[in-house]
């Protein structure tokens, strides 16, 4: 049987190598301050007798991100299909995490979520309704604390379970305004006469929204088909004009009014240190 392929991806510093030195028992350097990982680590293992190729994606806050440090990890989302991404967040900043997560639902590739860091969390008093937050991400959740290695064996199930079934529901997506939602129906009408053979729904509708956000390593990709990026730059002066705003930032609010929404139903502080002391009315 050869190996599933896990992907670990995850904004900079989230712990991703931690967790892949955790689950692989390999010893690769952490960073400790800004310093990332920007080179791809491969590791095989063995859980329950399914062989999973691990690989640790550098960190990345944007699968369209431009800086240099980001080109590695948005060029493996782009250039590979790993069979099962394992999206790692940072649980004390959700808020900054969640937003690549909106866009790695839209891949449609099988997900697990892991709240790592919740040390931290538990230290803040924190507390994450992770059964809420597995059905709305349309994602099993695992917690860990990949520092101490706690968590590790649970993610590792998750994974070899995903690994061993079909997924039963299809992908979830996200809702952006009619305008963007027409733009996007009509390139990916476009994209799947282009490529009718090896185009699913799914991947049609990521790649359409990639282009109609400017994502340069997609549009370098269908740079051949004139006619549609004629197409989508007029989609984005369209929207453009209907908006006063440029489509990537169009569509990075939505995704964001998605995360902040999400987290509102998510994270509640467990104790107020104030709660004692407040004055309320009457
Ligand atoms: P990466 O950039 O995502 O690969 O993150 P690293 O694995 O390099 O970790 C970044 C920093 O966070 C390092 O100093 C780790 O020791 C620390 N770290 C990783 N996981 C945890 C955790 O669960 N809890 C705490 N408190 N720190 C962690
Ligand atoms: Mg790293």
């Amino acid at each position: 049987k050869s190996p599933v392929t896990v992907a670990l991806v995850g904004n900079p510093n989230a712990g991703s190598t931690s967790l892949f030195n955790a689950l692989t028992g390999a010893q690769s350097a952490v960073a400790n301050y800004q310093r990332v990982t920007t080179s791809l680590n491969v590791r095989e293992i063995t859980h329950g007798g399914v062989p999973l190729r691990i690989v640790d994606v550098p960190g990345i806050f944007s699968t369209s991100s431009q800086s240099p440090e980001e080109k590695v990890g948005c060029d493996y989302i782009h250039g590979e299909e790993p069979d099962i991404i394992v999206n790692v967040l940072d649980a004390g900043h959700l808020d900054r995490s969640l937003f690549l997560t909106t866009q790695l639902i839209e891949t449609g590739l099988p997900r697990i979520t892991v709240l790592n860091m919740m040390d931290e969390v538990r230290r803040a008093g924190i507390r994450i309704d992770t059964a809420l937050l597995a059905s709305a991400l349309g994602s099993p959740v695992v917690e860990t604390c990949a520092l101490k290695k706690e968590g590790i064996d649970a993610l590792l199930d998750a994974v070899a379970a995903m690994a061993s079934t079909t997924p039963a529901a299809a992908p979830l997506r996200l809702h952006y305004d009619s305008h963007l939602e027409a733009a996007i129906e009509r390139v990916q009408q476009h994209l799947s006469k282009l490529h009718p053979q090896e185009l699913s729904p799914v991947r049609s509708r990521w790649l359409a929204i990639k282009m109609l956000e400017g994502d340069d390593e997609v549009l370098r990709h269908e740079s051949n088909h004139v006619e549609l990026v004629e197409e989508i730059k007029g989609e984005q002066s369209a929207l453009a004009h209907e908006h006063d705003e440029d489509t990537a930032s169009l569509l990075a609010s939505a995704r964001f009014a998605f995360s902040n929404g999400l987290l509102r139903e998510v994270r509640q502080q467990e104790s107020d240190p104030t709660a004692g002391f407040k004055l309320t009315r009457i």
